[in-house]
């Protein structure tokens, strides 16, 4: 009702003048982007490119996977180019004048193949082509496959292609008379020389294009080892953003995907978690991998900018941690925004 809707308005409010985080939202779309706006996100802190490539653009996925030789990625690469400018001017332009961070795509592979039942009764040269491909890209734990950064150094071009759709829809907003401020974000990053490579290769393509503003390139730590190497992948990086999703679950060794339906209510029951460690975050695991991290980060390069974009960025009880353990920011999915305000500017009163 409205008494009590102007009520938490004034809350929230309140909280902000209190806290020190920052918050944002997990957006991929222009829609989820207005709406994690209208909840008072300051930015969207990960916006998922993989999503993007589903629905009608399956077909042109599929291509790629058949694509033979650099000649004819090239080809499908080029198809994607006008379509990926589209999505990041969409975005850029709900989110005018606050951060966008862009992460470059970050497909687990059994997400994007076509299912090998589906292509079972293969006929058509094409289908059979397909089922051949499916079958030889096949991976026992895609979680832990050809994801993130190993893609994008697997499949030249695929990333340049995103950064520079990114750079030329943030140049045609400038000229549009729009704020558009973009980041670059590299997934799945466990190596500085993954990173390395990626920057290189895309400052070369940032440079090309006139009129796009400067465009920070920072990455994920959500692989334990980038977290206890985070003094060298600073190095490469104008900010850090946790991926608590991934690092719980390669922290723990075990799959987000399949423990809800396994052996979690029986860990819950038997009190082995007071909580699944995949919401409330684990101060005894990845949150001393994430402590590891801050410090060395900051100690490589001094204010560097981190943030927190797993599901645990708009847990109350994690925004208290992430507050304590000196972050910049959180970004949650939008409806989560104003728990995470509120959080923020209570985790910011003194304690007793
Ligand atoms: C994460 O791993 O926490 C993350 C934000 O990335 P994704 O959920 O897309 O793997
Ligand atoms: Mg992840």
């Amino acid at each position: 009702s409205g008494p009590l809707v102007s009520a938490v308005g004034r809350l929230l409010a309140h909280a902000d003048t209190l806290r020190r985080l920052g918050v944002q939202a997990n957006a991929d779309t222009p829609e989820d982007a207005a709406r994690a706006r209208r909840f008072g996100a300051a930015g969207i802190g990960l916006c998922r490119t993989e999503h993007m490539f589903l629905g009608p653009r399956r077909a042109l996925v599929e291509r790629l996977i058949l694509a033979q030789g650099e000649q004819e990625v090239g080809a499908v690469l080029e198809e994607l180019l006008p379509l990926q400018r589209a999505d990041f001017i969409g975005v850029l332009a709900a989110m005018d004048g606050l951060p966008v961070t862009i992460r470059l795509i970050d497909p687990p592979l059994h997400e994007f193949l076509p299912p090998l039942e589906e292509l079972l009764g293969a006929e058509t040269a094409r289908e059979r082509a397909l089922l051949a491909a499916v079958r030889r890209m096949h991976e026992s734990n895609p979680m832990l496959g050809l994801r993130g950064v190993r893609l994008g150094l697997a499949i030249p071009g695929l990333f340049a292609m995103q950064v520079r759709a990114i750079g030329e829809a943030a140049a045609i907003r400038v000229r549009d008379g729009g704020t558009p401020r973009p980041e670059i974000m590299i997934p799945l990053v466990g190596d500085v020389r993954e990173l390395a490579l990626v920057r290189a290769e895309s400052e070369r393509v940032l440079a090309g294009i006139d009129d796009a503003p400067p465009i920070p390139i920072g990455t994920m730590i959500e692989v334990p080892r980038a977290a206890l190497t985070a003094g060298d992948i600073a190095g490469q990086a104008e900010f850090f953003s946790f991926g608590t999703n991934d690092l719980t679950q390669m922290t723990w060794g075990f799959s987000r995907d399949d423990v809800e339906a396994s052996f979690l209510p029986q860990y819950l029951r038997l009190g082995v978690f007071e909580t699944s460690p995949f919401e409330t975050i684990d101060r005894r695991g990845i949150g001393r991998l994430i402590e590891l991290a801050v410090k060395e980060g900051r100690g490589a390069r001094p204010g560097l900018r981190i943030g927190v974009c797993g599901e645990h960025g708009g847990d109350p009880d994690s925004v208290w941690f992430f507050h304590d353990a000196d972050l910049d920011y959180v970004s949650c999915s939008p409806y989560r925004v104003p728990v995470a305000r509120l959080e923020a500017g209570r985790a910011a009163l003194p304690r007793r």
